[in-house]
């Protein structure tokens, strides 16, 4: 297989371009590696290829020729030494943390995750002799309180999901390295094009790609991207072993998703910002969360360390749960789904379906009320969004 130079391209042309390894049939299109297992010409040649000396693919739990170009293609695009691809954004989520992490050791986060982040932090590590500690992950007093002693890892999201806080990158990476931490960044909400959270310096970057990479709701998938020390001797033995791995079909579909990453996250961008300033101006609701809006509390700080603010609005309706239900029923362009980062507009109800299983002091020290509503505003017409939106509000009292 053959591969494009991609040195010293930009990142559009890299969205593009970046890791294409081409087969003897010379096609435009990346080709679909179906395969599970690899022939060895001879004896000798398997042995060499177990025992290292001999540098080609096995297997593809461990590596597979398109999860390696949608890899080298997303890394590219990151500006990371190293990608690595997993079946879903919780694979990625689960080994960039456990891969790192021992009985004894202490991880801190923010208290506003996605809610399987918080599951595998405050439910799963604690089994295994791992301490978690929660902090407001926008309160820079608190990361320094929590990070004053030896931690292993900080894991956080930025924007978080579903209130769109938004993290001081730089600053909790200087507080957490100071504590002998490796920062680990779940970077869904920003995407590679509006955040690079390795240059603000973050250790290792995390993707659900089920979200805006792929962006069309076709497949799941994940990705995990950090130093070339980190993928190979400490991430890598971890996911050979435990085998989360990506299916080929699915990295193909990722692939062709990076083609079009950026343009899309104009549109999302551009569409989110008219939707928010729209939902802005409505007496139905009380507040609306948009990190591009002034009236969001760390504005500022988005503008520092973002290209753009993104494709996900969050706002809560004065009249609580029956608000909420009445606006989602009322939609009729505009989908009802969990799912985000869709070229169609979704919408959920946080506190009854994403976050439900968390206590309701737990959702609202996030933030999360009963008349909030989490909407990924997708590629259509903006204007078409508006008058959905609209008509749905019209019917809350
Ligand atoms: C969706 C999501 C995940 C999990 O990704 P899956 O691909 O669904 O496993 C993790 N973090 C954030 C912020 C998400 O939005």
């Amino acid at each position: 297989m053959t591969k494009t130079t991609t040195r010293t391209l930009r990142p559009r042309t890299l969205s593009v371009r970046a890791g294409t390894a081409r087969t003897g049939f010379s096609e435009t299109s990346e080709a679909i590696f179906m395969n599970s297992g690899f022939v060895y010409a001879t004896a000798e040649e398997a042995e060499q290829s177990f025992d290292g000396t001999l540098d080609r693919m096995v297997y593809s739990r461990f590596k597979n020729p398109t999860v390696a170009m949608f890899e080298d293609r997303l890394a590219a695009i990151e500006g990371a030494e190293a990608c690595r691809a997993t079946a879903s954004g919780m694979a990625a989520v689960h080994a960039a943390i456990l891969c790192q992490l021992k009985a004894g050791d202490r991880v801190v986060a923010p208290r506003a995750l996605f809610g399987s982040c918080t599951w595998i932090i405050n439910d799963l590590l604690p089994r295994f002799g791992v301490l978690p500690v929660f902090v407001d992950g926008t309160d820079l007093d608190q990361w320094r309180a929590a990070l004053a002693q030896p931690t292993a890892v900080v894991f956080l999201e930025t924007p978080s999901n579903p209130t769109l806080e938004i993290i001081d990158l730089s600053a909790v990476a200087e507080l957490a390295h100071k504590a002998g931490a490796k920062v680990v960044v779940d970077n869904v909400f920003a995407t590679p094009i509006l955040q690079s959270p390795l240059h603000l310096g973050a250790d290792v970057v995390v993707y659900s790609a089920t979200k805006h990479i792929d962006g069309q709701g076709r497949c799941l998938g994940g990705a995990i991207l950090g130093s070339a020390e980190f993928c190979n001797d400490v991430l890598g033995p971890y996911l050979r072993h435990t085998g989360p791995a990506l299916s080929p079909f699915n990295a193909w579909t990722l692939l062709k998703g990076l083609e079009t990453l950026d343009l899309r996250i104009e549109r999302h961008c551009a569409n989110a910002l008219k939707v928010a300033t729209f939902l802005e101006s409505r007496p139905e609701i009380a507040r609306v969360l948009y990190p591009g809006l002034t009236s969001h509390p760390q504005h500022d700080l988005a503008k520092r360390q973002m290209t753009g603010f993104g494709g996900i609005v969050a706002f809560a309706l004065k009249g609580g749960k029956d608000a909420a239900y009445t606006l989602l029923n009322g939609l009729d362009v505009i989908d009802i789904s969990n799912n985000l980062g869709d070229a169609k507009s979704l919408a959920c109800h946080p506190w009854t379906t994403t976050h439900q299983r968390l206590s309701p002091e737990a959702k609202q020290a996030q933030g999360i009320t009963e008349g909030l509503i989490r909407l990924s505003v997708g590629l259509e017409d903006a204007d078409d969004l508006i008058d959905d939106l609209a008509l749905a509000l019209e019917k809350v009292l």
